[in-house]
């Protein structure tokens, strides 16, 4: 049985995004039979061939909402997944600003490659879904794009959950309550809280609101001013008695039942 999380950048917002500072390619998630990419920002194509992870083997494409560093890539996932155009296959799971668009927020995969999929499906928070041998629920958010979803994602080993942008909300609490393994999009460090977005004391607070405890917090889509993502990890620990690690490219964290265990892939 396999579960595992492999991150292919830990940036996000403009700046990191721009700059490449820290890479903005998303993550992934692999079970026995799910292999999914998650929020596929610029040069997510670029770090998998990079990390030799196969994309053609990709079979579910979640994007969270519509800005650049979460979809950027996310069409050239839809044509590893079809084979080139070649064959319908895959699921792509979107907001709805993702999937179909709404006001200014245009659809980020064409028409075209939506018509390739086997399955595109649009989420609101606590819509629940099916995925291979994974359960998929979409969670809240405040932000920026007003449909934007994170998930809950239930696997054999235990729930993963992944906050997306969004800004410190109480319904966060309950949709994370008793995850195994957080991913939450910290942009900057201890108080310096920004609209839309997580700050660290605000991934502490949700943790300590918690009925059940996360084992380990990832960091993720840490912006250009998380200028130590170690000592951030560590403030956030002392803080919540828990493990933190900062997302790093090439990161993978193997679930296992009853542990976890993590390290670097070149
Ligand atoms: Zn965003």
């Amino acid at each position: 049985m396999r579960v595992e999380i492999i991150f292919l950048g830990c940036g996000g917002g403009r700046w990191a995004t721009i700059t490449q500072k820290k890479a903005t390619g998303g993550f992934r998630i692999h079970t026995n039979k799910l292999r999914m990419h998650i929020d596929p920002g610029p040069g997510a194509i670029v770090r998998l061939n990079e990390l030799k992870i196969s994309p053609w083997r990709t079979n579910a494409l979640f994007i969270s909402h519509c800005h650049p560093d979460h979809y950027n890539d996310g069409e050239i996932i839809v044509e590893a997944m079809t084979q080139g155009m070649t064959k319908k296959r895959g699921v792509f799971l979107g907001s709805l600003s993702a999937v179909e668009g709404f006001g200014e927020y245009e659809h980020v995969i064409s028409k075209y490659h939506q018509s390739k999929l086997e399955e595109v499906r649009v989420l609101y928070p606590k819509d629940e879904v099916e995925l291979y041998d994974t359960t998929i629920k979409a969670t809240h958010t405040k932000h920026g794009d007003p449909f934007g979803i994170g998930f809950r994602l239930s696997t054999i080993y235990g729930d993963i959950g992944y906050t997306s942008d969004t800004e410190l909300i109480p319904q966060l609490i309950d949709d994370f309550d008793g995850v195994r393994i957080l991913i939450a999009n910290i942009v900057r460090k201890k108080n310096e809280r920004i609209r839309g977005h997580l700050c660290s004391n605000d991934a502490i607070d949700l943790i300590n609101s918690m009925n059940k405890k996360p084992e380990l917090l990832i960091m993720n889509h840490m912006g250009i001013k998380m200028t130590n993502p170690q000592i951030e990890a560590e403030y956030i620990s002392q803080n919540t008695g828990i493990e933190v690690i900062p997302a790093k490219l090439g990161l993978k964290v193997e679930l296992l039942n009853g542990k976890y265990k993590y390290h670097l892939i070149k």
